[in-house]
């Protein structure tokens, strides 16, 4: 796909990338390009992971698809061998097997099958986003982030839960009837990751960057938060399903090892009623101890073999054989294993334990005459037996009957000889008739426990925790390296005669996909669904927001332009208006001056209309002006003296103070940031009204000022006419009189001009009023210079 550099839009990225980027030739702007995506990619899939649901690899959420979308956006289509590398890693690093060639070059098939899903998935979700929503892009507007998500988000995604799952497929990981549900879980992942991640990268890296920085903490905070609340919910809920499927998977390992115990224990049972048996007469015959224990063969199918091995002195092995021969047994003798595994004739030696009544006897015949005293593993169990008195088992052996790995144990009961209190160890090695030996075999044994039990569920193991390498494997499947070594196995201990067994259940991975639930998986998929939602609509709000604030800007701007250019006009005109107006009334008071008295009364009367009314007009003008010209200058407020301005302020007023005989007394004034000419203006209008608006007594007003911690706040007081509640705000606006001209003169504009003075050095102007006694005007300076003003 063509593309370039230019055409994309790393700008706002890493300030430190944007520098890189400046001074490095493009390839290696590109490779580094390539290397970030990838390593985001691998990082956030390690993380993704995290949130699989086991076994296989189900992810309510897969971020990386958020990351290879958004770093094709901002680098580029031609940075797609970052997409395919880090989707490559992920997935080797997941399912890489290497046992075979075969194995080996099959993981890294589908691994490269699943890069190149990725990849086209991330390409087509820019395509779409370029086509038909434009990038970069702000998203205010509904339409926009809407498409963004639908289109890079659920749309795309249908990409590589075809192509993953198909894959998938292909190579037998998935089989076909699971192949709906892969797809649904693995589109559902991706579109989750980029629902989710998407929005966060492009709030930190997406331009422009005034739209997209506001975001941060109105979109990006509340999804991180949500986030990792749906986070944290999953891992409790995953956590508690985990440890119920453990604990319904150990107890039913614990009846198991229960069933085998007492299987077991069973078996040692039948030893001891030989011992009875034995116990009960004087001699046993063959033929007798071959009636006796048959009824124990169909009750316990492990039963290899039953024997009785008396201990035979070496003079005593010649009346033994010859007394076996006439029961029948004509080639009977006394046997042992060579070094080469054959049976032979057994050497001489001091004392043996020749299997000498075995039963059954059919698949036995070769058991018959074993000298067990001839095998050191046999031989170990014998002296232990013989020394406790107790059953005692052999680890586990190749039993003799058998060819091929027929693993099984023998438990040695000894028999000492009658009416003999045989406790000690030197008492019973010195009375020691024989034993009677159980040969088991182990899998027919523990399969008939288990036979009723779902087997599918897990493999068992049995170890013989005390024997060497040879004789530990007691049942089971050898193990493969490296299993077992999951938490999920169960381990328990059994005391068999004498041994100690390591039974280990491993539960199969059809048990647990069986047992798999998806609460903890629904509980991130709606808790995600819900945090792209909710990123949807913060991004629509953000978005409106910003219009709005951009609408306001503009609108408040053009006001601002437009009030100045009002400013501005009303100034010229009132200048301009100046010149002929002046011209009028120089003119009208030549006609008075010449024609009073030779026209007529009625002309007279005109003239002094005319004469009042270019009056007016010219006070009207120069409060005017003088309002309008309180924003103009802009010059830096000095330290005045409000002394002074009042001074000032009191000589314009001299020829009004004396008319109405008003005292006007004042404390002390402090210095203050202010302009003087506005102060002076101030004071006047303020004190004028006090003795204009004044009562039937003479005026008397005070002036004062007193701090009040950053403001000093001033008082013009008064005993005049006073003014109405309803009235105090309205009076500061322009024009507004509560009088008419008749009652008092005025134009309407001094309190508005006061108002605008104070609010120019940054305070404010208010009054207190008692109707019919005075008023009291309050006005605040800041104490220091107010910036900006
Ligand atoms: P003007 O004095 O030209 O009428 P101002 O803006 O100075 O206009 O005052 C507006 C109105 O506020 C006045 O018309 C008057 O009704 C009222 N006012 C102002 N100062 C006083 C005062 N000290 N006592 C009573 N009323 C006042």
């Amino acid at each position: 796909m063509p593309d370039t550099i230019n055409n994309t839009t790393p700008p706002a990225f890493l300030p430190g990338l944007e520098n890189l980027q400046r001074t490095l030739p493009s390839w290696a702007v590109w490779l580094l390009h390539i290397a970030l995506i990838a390593a985001a990619y691998w990082i956030s899939g390690k993380l993704g992971l995290l949130l699989a649901i086991p076994p296989g690899y189900a992810t309510a959420v897969w971020p990386p698809s958020g990351i290879a979308l958004a770093g094709l956006l901002f680098f580029g289509y031609r940075a797609w061998p970052g997409v395919w590398l880090g989707s490559f890693l992920v997935n080797v690093g997941i399912s890489f097997d290497a046992n075979t060639t075969e194995t080996i070059l099959k993981s890294l098939s589908i691994a490269s099958c699943i890069g190149v899903g990725a990849t086209l998935q991330a390409a087509a979700g820019v395509w779409l986003i370029r086509r038909y929503v434009g990038f970069p892009n702000a998203l205010d507007q509904e339409r926009d982030i809407i498409r963004f998500l639908f289109l890079g988000g659920p749309l795309s995604c249908f990409v590589n839960a075809t192509i993953g799952v198909g894959t998938l497929w292909a190579h037998g990981i998935i089989p076909t009837p699971a192949l709906a549900f892969s797809w649904w879980t693995w589109w559902t992942g991706d579109a989750l990751g980029i629902l989710t991640l998407t929005p966060l990268i492009l709030i930190f890296f997406a331009t422009p960057r005034a739209v997209w920085q506001q975001r941060r903490y109105t979109v990006a905070v509340p999804l991180v938060a949500i986030f990792a609340l749906a986070v944290l919910v999953f891992v409790l809920v995953s956590g508690n399903e985990q440890r119920r499927i453990e604990s319904i998977f150990e107890q039913r390992t614990q009846a198991l090892t229960r069933a085998l115990d007492e299987s077991l224990g069973n078996y040692v049972q039948i030893l001891q009623s030989i011992e009875s048996f034995y116990a009960s007469s004087s001699k046993v015959e063959r033929h007798q101890f071959h009636t006796y224990v048959q009824r124990m063969f169909d009750k316990y199918p492990g039963i290899q073999a039953l024997s009785w091995n008396p201990r035979v002195p070496t003079a005593e092995r010649a009346a033994y054989e010859a007394a076996a021969r006439r029961d029948g047994h004509a080639s009977f003798q006394f046997t042992e294993r060579d070094a080469g595994g054959r049976l032979v004739r057994a050497a001489p030696r001091a004392e043996y334990v020749p299997v000498y009544f075995s039963e059954p006897y059919v698949g036995n015949e070769v058991a018959l005459g074993f000298d067990l005293a001839s095998n050191a593993v046999r031989l170990a169990a014998l002296s232990r037996a013989r020394d406790t008195g107790q059953p005692t088992a052999t680890a586990g052996v190749r039993l003799v009957q058998k060819t091929g790995q027929q693993t099984g144990i023998l438990i040695c009961l000894p028999l000492y000889a009658q009416n003999l209190t045989a406790d000690t160890v030197t008492a019973r090695r010195h009375s020691l008739r024989g034993y009677a030996i159980g040969a088991f075999h182990m899998a027919t044994m523990v399969d008939a426990v288990l036979k009723n039990q779902d087997q599918s569920d897990w493999v068992l193991r049995i170890e013989d925790t005390a024997a060497t390498a040879d004789g530990a494997h007691l049942y089971g499947p050898p193990l493969e390296a490296g299993a077992g070594t999951s938490a999920r196995v169960v381990r328990t201990t059994l005391d068999i005669a004498g041994r100690q067994w390591a039974l280990s259940f491993t539960p199969t991975p059809d048990y647990l996909a069986a047992q798999r639930s998806w609460a903890p998986w629904l509980v991130l998929a709606a808790g995600l669904l819900f945090n792209a939602l909710l990123g949807t609509f913060l991004l629509v709000l953000t978005g409106r927001t910003s219009r709005i604030e951009q609408l306001v800007k503009t609108r408040t701007a053009e006001l601002a332009r437009s009030n100045a250019e009002l400013e501005q006009f009303a100034y010229v005109a009132s200048h301009d208006l100046k010149e002929p107006l002046r011209m009028v009334g120089s003119f009208t008071e030549l006609l008075a001056r010449r024609y009073q008295g030779k026209l007529d009364k009625d002309a007279d009367e005109y003239i002094g209309f005319m004469l009042d009314g270019v009056r007016r007009m010219q006070q009207l003008i120069n409060d005017l002006l003088a309002y309008s010209r309180i924003t103009r200058g802009g010059q830096a407020l000095t330290l005045t003296a409000a002394d002074a301005a009042l001074a000032a302020a009191l000589a314009n007023l001299k020829q009004a103070i004396g008319e109405s005989a008003a005292t006007v007394s004042a404390d002390p004034l402090p210095p203050v940031y202010a302009n003087a000419s506005q102060l002076m203006q101030l004071f006047q209008n303020l004190i004028g009204n006090a003795i204009k608006f004044r009562a039937e007594a003479a005026p008397v007003v005070h002036i004062s000022a007193q701090r009040r911690s950053e403001q000093w706040l001033f008082s013009v007081q008064d005993n005049g006419i006073g003014i109405e509640p309803q009235y105090r705000e309205r009076i500061f606006a322009i024009f507004q009189r509560l009088h008419t001209r008749e009652a008092y003169p005025g134009t309407g504009i001094g309190l508005a001009l006061c108002k605008r003075i104070v609010e120019q050095h940054g305070g404010k102007i208010w009054l207190e009023s008692e109707p019919g006694r005075g008023s009291t005007f309050f006005f605040n300076l800041p104490v220091k210079p107010k910036e900006n003003l």
